[in-house]
């Protein structure tokens, strides 16, 4: 993309509504414009991310098996009437009446929907286990939204539901999950732990959330300092194979790590003292077991082995999809702004032009940006008449994990700079190396 033809709206102030770091730089890169108090526009940028977080919970999910639908964002009041939850869910559902008079409400998660789904197709255990999911927007009516997409009214969700036969098929559904998330978090540049926490209206006892520390986090964490070096890194994870996700589960969890709903004072002491930290943290995702919650009051009922007819065995699994992109910022940040992971960069390098108009420049950057895109690559050229302060600002501003710095006065010697965002080194090399490391670096990504 060049620059001078994109749409790219930054902010040179700091809007004055932005509390967190996340937010401010997210308004200020251009990435999201609010509409109304909690509903944003994606503008191309932030777009952009969206959809590289979107897609990395896409081949996560799919990885381990599961199976992509989508559902609309409006359902009926009287789904939610069977499982009795659209008396309990209170003021934060939005009710919804047609010109027919027909209660609906824009959906805050999907349970009654998907067993809808499942109850009308699916009788056998023959058919199982079935995870489907879907990545979706979703609708709470949050009494205080606040702090840009991290609190949202209407935000991005990934949320998948499996069924399963029995309690240990679906408790290895639910380990499976666990698994799947720690991935998908890593390949995103995140540390999000798991932590034993408390089930809220979804109903169940057997729930993690994954938090991500940061000082400005909502929920307050406990745990044992040893559990944020754990990684699952490229290990192969054979998701049929119960043993091995259930030891993977066990290795992620086995150090003490709760949010405060769930805290125990006596067992937090036990934990050697230099290890014992208390802060805060972003909740990125949740998973449940629920059991039969909702197939027993809806009727979804399939044949066992034995010929008879039992409530399938259920859970459900969110991934904060929008609440990312925040979540990412607030751990990748400096002064200057955001600081992308190679996973979810919206651009993976910047070609930043000293000299627009001169001859030997602009065909140095023309080559480059060639060059990277016949690598499969999308770079950001900064082809603006402007100033060179004014363009490493904005891919600063903005990001880019990598920047080629071009100019006459190198060329001349038949270089042009490679800059890190995150180290802030340099180093000089042939517009054709520039290219083959950039290359190399997301190879591996
Ligand atoms: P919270 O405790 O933050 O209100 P929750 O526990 O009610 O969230 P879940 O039902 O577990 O949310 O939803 C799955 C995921 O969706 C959460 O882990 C979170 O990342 C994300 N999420 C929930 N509410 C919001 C919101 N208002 N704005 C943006 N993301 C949200
Ligand atoms: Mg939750």
């Amino acid at each position: 993309m060049r620059l001078s033809r994109y749409f790219l709206p930054v902010l040179k102030e700091n809007p004055a509504e932005a509390q967190i770091v996340s937010h401010r730089f997210m308004l200020r890169a251009g990435m999201i414009k609010q509409q109304s108090a909690g509903i944003y526009s994606w503008l191309p940028l932030g777009l952009r991310v969206l959809r590289r977080v979107e897609q990395i919970v896409h081949e996560e999910q799919q990885r381990a098996g599961h199976i992509p639908v989508l559902m609309p964002t409006l359902q009926s009041a009287d789904l939610w009437r069977e499982s009795g939850r659209y008396d309990d869910y209170g003021q934060e559902m939005l009710r919804i009446t047609d010109r027919q008079d027909r209660e609906m409400l824009y959906g805050p998660t999907n349970e009654e929907m998907i067993t809808d789904i499942f109850r009308a197709h699916v009788n056998s255990y023959k058919d199982l286990p079935l995870t489907l999911y879907q990545i979706q927007w979703k609708f709470r009516d949050e009494m205080r939204p606040r702090f840009g997409v991290m609190r949202g009214r209407e935000f991005l969700m990934k949320d998948g539901y499996n069924f399963d036969i029995d309690k240990d098929a679906a408790l290895h559904a639910y380990n499976r999950h666990m698994v799947s998330y720690l991935r998908t978090y890593e390949r995103m540049g995140l540390t999000a732990i798991p932590m034993r926490a408390a089930s809220g209206p979804i109903g169940g006892d057997n729930t993690h959330e994954f938090l991500v520390l940061a000082s400005t986090g909502e929920s307050e964490v406990f745990f044992d300092s040893a559990v944020t070096d754990l990684k699952l890194g490229e290990r192969e994870v054979d998701f049929d194979n119960r043993a091995q996700v259930a030891s993977i589960c066990q290795e992620f969890t086995k150090l003490y790590a709760r949010t405060d709903e769930t805290h125990d004072a006596a067992l937090f002491d036990q934990i050697p003292e230099e290890r014992r930290k208390v802060a805060r943290g972003i909740e990125v995702g949740q998973i449940f077991f629920f059991g039969t919650k909702y197939s027993e009051s809806m009727g979804a009922l399939v044949t066992n082995a034995e010929g008879e007819r039992v409530p399938v065995q259920m859970g459900s699994h969110g991934i904060g999809v929008s609440r990312l992109l925040g979540a990412i910022i607030e751990a990748s940040h400096d002064d200057k702004g955001i600081i992308w992971p190679e996973g979810v960069t919206p651009f993976h390098a910047a070609i930043v032009n000293l000299k627009q108009g001169d001859t030997e420049a602009d065909a140095a950057c023309d080559g480059i940006y060639q060059g990277l895109r016949a690598r499969g690559l999308d770079p950001l050229y900064d082809d603006r008449d402007a100033r060179a302060g004014e363009k490493f600002a904005t891919t600063d501003l903005i990001g880019l994990p990598w920047r080629i710095t071009v100019g006459p006065r190198g060329l001349k010697n038949g270089v042009v700079e490679l800059t890190s965002r995150r180290t802030g080194e340099s180093e000089e090399m042939s517009p054709e190396a520039a290219v083959d490391r950039v290359a190399q670096i997301y190879a591996g990504v």
